[in-house]
């Protein structure tokens, strides 16, 4: 089933096989798009990702962002805030009071807008590199995604020998 979407891609099965730019998919990314076709919302929810783009229809679900997004987040927050503090403190010596007041919920709150950009940006880099379930060419995932282990024991017993 091949049918041709708005932008003149192909589409084959909800995945596009024109070209994946990187820097355009992570820009499309970071903004929470669609990295192939730049219109549809990446995210149903704050960072549930879309099965598939509501737009063009390309697939989403096969990401495996885990804890990559959490961990980039927390390096980028981390040094923004650090960097703060220390330069508040530098300049202005204020009572710790001061410091809590100002820096815990300007984390939580960095940490919660940061979070969805690097996320998108993240399942937009997976599919520009084809990875995981990405690639067009690739067959259709089973199950979790794993190989099938064959198993040692043999697939029907029969006790009439
Ligand atoms: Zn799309």
């Amino acid at each position: 089933m091949q049918d041709r979407v708005g932008s003149g891609r192909h589409q084959y099965g909800g995945r596009s096989i024109g070209p994946r730019p990187v820097l355009r998919s992570l820009l499309r990314g970071a903004t929470q798009r669609c990295p192939s076709c730049g219109h549809g919302a990446m995210f149903r929810r704050y960072l549930k990702v879309n099965n598939a783009c509501p737009h063009c229809g390309e697939e989403l679900h096969h990401h495996r962002a885990d804890d990559a997004p959490p961990y980039f987040t927390i390096v980028i927050v981390g040094h923004v805030i650090v960097g703060l503090v220390l330069a508040v403190e530098m300049a202005y010596r204020p009572p710790l009071w001061v410091h809590a007041a100002l820096w815990l919920p300007l984390t939580l709150i960095l940490t919660l807008l940061v979070l969805p950009v690097v996320k998108g940006a993240l399942v937009a880099l997976q599919w520009a590199l084809v990875m995981h379930g990405f690639d067009p060419e690739a067959k259709e995932e089973i199950g979790d995604g794993l190989p099938e282990i064959p198993s040692p024991l043999p697939r029907r017993l029969d006790f009439r020998s």
